[in-house]
């Protein structure tokens, strides 16, 4: 059958005929070449974790969003293409006033390049996002198309948040570590001093812990700090700070808390202690410590001040005979 066909492309046809169909060749290939390239270009945006968006800011128009948009947000991209509510309703509600008023700063600026907020996505899940966006106006009077690029940031926040609690937490017993401690410490004081706030300051140290060690292990031992850990925690109100500045000494910070008030913390924390049952093998064994308190007065200029006085009055406590609060 082939062969009664006439060639594509002879001289036997009129010019014109050839010359369309050169054409055509020629359209085709070009086709192709734009379909490759659209095919690189959606598989370059597809492959990143970021939505790149476009947005009409006088209609309130979204013009376009990658194909990362649905990964993402977990919503289709053509409702949101419909309605710009569909992306703002998915910021979470605490970050929804920062997200719209650095958006509105665009204007101003041309570029706004820290903006971190979350969104719930459609399973109900959180993720952070750093939506960068810049003004695309080519000229004056033409209309405002803003362009962004708001990209998941979700692990990497997962992962500083980590790193913030390995570098600021004991690992033995899960309360602030000694830097910490005496960073947030050295904070409550500024702010006391400053707003002429009370501020109390405790030192706690376990009572003949080396015993314990020496009679039952290292291992009893470290079970033993977890568990007066887990009663300091235990006894603080929201805003204290309670931490382990050392082998078997911790210490509190009590923010707004007069002597009096702070007198009535250790109480609870000393008979928390006393009240703990600690059994080795056979053995039940329980445990004691002794606490040093202070409170702000308007001679003190530094931490330090509140810290050597703590200090003074725990070894005090110490020197009496264990088991007890004194005051300094
Ligand atoms: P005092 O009543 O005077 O405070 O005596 P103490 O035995 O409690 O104090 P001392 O300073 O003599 O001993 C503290 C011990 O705490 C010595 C050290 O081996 C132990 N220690 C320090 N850090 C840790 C730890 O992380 N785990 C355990 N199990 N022991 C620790
Ligand atoms: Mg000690
Ligand atoms: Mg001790």
């Amino acid at each position: 059958m082939a062969k009664h066909l006439p060639p594509l492309l002879s001289g036997s046809q009129p010019p014109e005929t050839a010359q369309t169909l050169l054409a055509l060749l020629h359209a085709q290939g070009e086709v192709a070449r734009l379909s490759e390239r659209d095919q690189l270009y959606s598989s370059l945006l597809d492959s990143v974790n970021a939505v790149l968006w476009a947005f009409d800011w006088e209609t309130r128009q979204v013009l376009y969003v990658s194909p990362a948009y649905e990964r993402i947000f977990g919503r289709p991209a053509s409702l949101v293409l419909a309605d710009y509510n569909e992306w703002r309703d998915s910021i979470y509600p605490d970050d929804l006033d920062f997200a719209e008023r650095s958006l509105a700063q665009v204007l101003l600026k041309g570029a706004v390049e820290d903006r971190e907020y979350r969104i719930l996505n459609a399973s109900g899940q959180v993720r952070w996002l750093s939506d960068k966006c810049y003004i695309n106006q080519q000229s004056e009077g033409e209309r405002v198309i803003v362009v962004g690029i708001a990209e998941d940031i979700t692990e990497k926040k997962q992962l500083e948040g980590e790193l913030q609690r390995l570098a600021t937490t004991d690992v033995l017993t899960q309360s602030s570590n000694r830097r910490h401690f005496f960073e947030c410490a050295r904070q409550a004081f500024d702010h006391a001093r400053e707003d002429g706030t009370p501020l109390a300051f405790l030192l706690l140290d376990i009572d003949d812990f080396k015993r314990i060690n020496d009679s039952y292990g290292h291992q009893e031992g470290d079970q033993v700090l977890q568990r007066i850990a887990d009663s300091g925690k235990a006894v603080l109100r929201r805003g204290d700070q309670f931490g382990r500045i050392g082998g078997e000494e911790f210490a509190a910070i009590f923010p707004g808390c007069n002597a009096q008030a702070a007198e009535l913390i250790a109480e609870r924390l000393q008979r928390e202690v006393q009240r703990l049952s600690f059994s080795h093998g056979e053995q039940t064994y329980s445990v004691t410590v002794s606490q040093g308190l202070t409170a702000l007065t308007d001679q003190d200029t530094s931490l330090d001040d509140l810290f050597a006085r703590a200090d003074a009055a725990m070894y005090r406590a110490k020197r009496q005979g264990k088991n007890q609060i004194v005051h300094g």
